[in-house]
């Protein structure tokens, strides 16, 4: 956990559209599509270049995490999204997943 990032403050007080034991999904501030959802998970890692600082099981659960958000919004076809890195627009460095469905603007 690290006090002063957005997104493990997210995890502890948001608003959660799902949650799970170690993940939760939220409404992006800023939507880029009719649903977008972001999937934050409890373990602070920055980017996805780090993917390897999650055991097996719990990215396995990740993975999962995702799908039932999507399943749960009512979404059958949709885009999942990492942005890695800056030059990739990433502007929270808290490994998160973002899940668009509906009419896309941007992202993808
Ligand atoms: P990134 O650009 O890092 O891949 O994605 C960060 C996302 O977080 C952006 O789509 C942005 O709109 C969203 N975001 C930034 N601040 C907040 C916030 O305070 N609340 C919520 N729900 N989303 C946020
Ligand atoms: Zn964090």
């Amino acid at each position: 956990m690290s006090a002063d990032c957005l997104f493990c403050t997210l995890y502890r007080e948001g608003e959660h559209v799902n949650a799970a034991d170690g993940f939760v999904a939220i409404r992006d501030i800023n939507p880029q599509a009719d649903t977008h959802l972001l999937v934050i998970p409890e373990r602070h890692v920055e980017t996805f270049r780090d993917i390897g600082g999650f055991p097996p099981d719990e990215a396995r659960g990740m993975l999962d995490f995702v799908a039932d958000t999507a399943r749960a919004a009512g979404l059958q076809d949709y885009k999942v999204v990492v942005n890695v890195g800056a030059g990739a627009g990433q502007t929270v460095f808290h490994l998160h997943w973002h899940i668009l469905g509906g009419r896309i603007r941007g992202l993808a």
